[in-house]
């Protein structure tokens, strides 16, 4: 059984939409603001040149509805779905996935739009068993509605995909689109959707143990510095990168090899099974660029490398290369940067 469903005995619906249109799924935090990847997916929506209905779920959809109207500029956006039922707060899949599918089994919807965030890989798979569609999962570039570019094998290869089922379903890298533009989405109506039963009854809520952090979110960090086991342990990884993240304003990041010995927690992992990130300015520390590293970041817009050894692959996607010892050049440099 899947979500309350029993996959073999669902009928099996191939119905085409009447016009197009897009579904997109916006995310919120707990305070009720957007959240960024939602942006990105927006501008997405946006370029697929469809009227565009937003949903939002939660305790914090009605008061996010208003703010997504009155912060956004999109002309696409028709209308926002709301439902306040606090049993959508989390977004668990279970809960989520029914009233999606709902929606989307009728003809009103051509494509749904979702961001390749947690929730987003959460819940796309789910609604595409549901529906039996195959969903084109991280794409960076919208060809035409129909056509799709996305990195595979850990960013390794580009396909182009063509979907030629009747509905598209798309997730969205969200470093790969910048966020909507900002301004007032005024003819867009708000609309109670009100909820859906909800089957994963059997799935609850327990709590959620977040690391607490005054610095930039990885994810919309505009500036990351990140470390790698050169850095030997969790005092020398602060004591080198964290004065010259704070004088950037940065987020910090890691490699796998740095959070597997312990010297940060595993949020900053940056890679293929870590975040993705696009920053304006990334600076790998001590980062040899293993392939898995840098299909997490090799589209941040400048890249910086300090590395000692010279045939490092780091270097390879590096716009600025400092041959180097990290611990002389890191504290030089961020001196220097203090002086700016
Ligand atoms: P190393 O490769 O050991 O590199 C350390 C670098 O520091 C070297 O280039 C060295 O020249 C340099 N150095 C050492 N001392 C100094 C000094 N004093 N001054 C200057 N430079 C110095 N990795 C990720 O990062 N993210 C992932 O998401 C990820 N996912 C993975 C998934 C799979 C399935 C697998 C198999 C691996 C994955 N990895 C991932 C691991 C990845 O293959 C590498 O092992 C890892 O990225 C290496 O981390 P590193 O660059 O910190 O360490």
């Amino acid at each position: 059984r899947f979500a309350g469903k029993n996959l073999q005995n669902m009928k099996p619906w191939i119905r085409s939409s009447r016009l197009a249109s897009t579904l997109a799924f916006i995310e919120t935090t707990k305070e009720g603001a957007i959240v960024p990847s939602s942006l990105s997916a927006l501008n997405a929506a946006q370029q697929l040149g469809n009227d565009i209905t937003a949903i939002l779920l939660g305790s914090q959809a009605s008061a996010a509805a208003n703010t997504l109207k009155s912060s956004i500029q999109c002309s696409k956006l028709n209308k926002v779905l709301v439902s306040g039922d606090a049993a959508y707060d989390h977004y668990l899949p279970e809960k989520v996935t029914p009233l999606i599918v709902n929606l989307l089994e009728g003809e009103d919807y051509s494509h749904f739009v979702v961001a390749s965030s947690a929730v987003g890989k959460n819940l796309l798979p789910r609604v595409g068993a549901l529906l039996d569609y195959q969903p084109v999962c991280d794409i960076t570039k919208i060809l035409d509605p129909k056509t799709f570019v996305r990195p595979i094998y850990a960013g390794n290869a580009i396909e182009t995909v063509e979907n030629t089922q009747a509905k598209t379903l798309l997730s969205v890298r969200a470093s790969a689109f910048d966020a909507i533009i900002a301004g007032k989405s005024d003819k867009a109506t708000i609309e109670d959707v009100g909820s859906e039963e909800h089957s994963g009854g059997d799935v609850k809520w327990e709590n959620a143990k977040l690391v607490e952090s005054e610095r930039p979110d990885l994810s919309s960090a505009s500036t990351i510095v990140a470390g790698g086991r050169a850095l030997k342990d969790k005092a020398t990884f602060d004591k080198i990168l964290l004065p010259l993240a704070d004088t950037l304003k940065a987020g910090i990041g890691a490699t796998r090899a740095a959070v597997d010995s312990g010297f940060c927690d595993n949020s900053l992992q940056i890679g293929q099974t870590g975040k993705v990130v696009a920053p304006d300015l990334y600076i790998a520390v001590g980062i040899s660029g293993a392939i898995q590293h840098l299909a997490g970041m090799k589209d941040s817009k400048k890249i910086v490398a300090i590395n000692s050894d010279p045939d490092a692959p780091i270097f390879k996607v590096a716009d600025y290369g400092l041959e180097g010892d990290i611990y002389e050049i890191v504290p030089e440099l961020t001196e220097k940067l203090k002086q700016l």
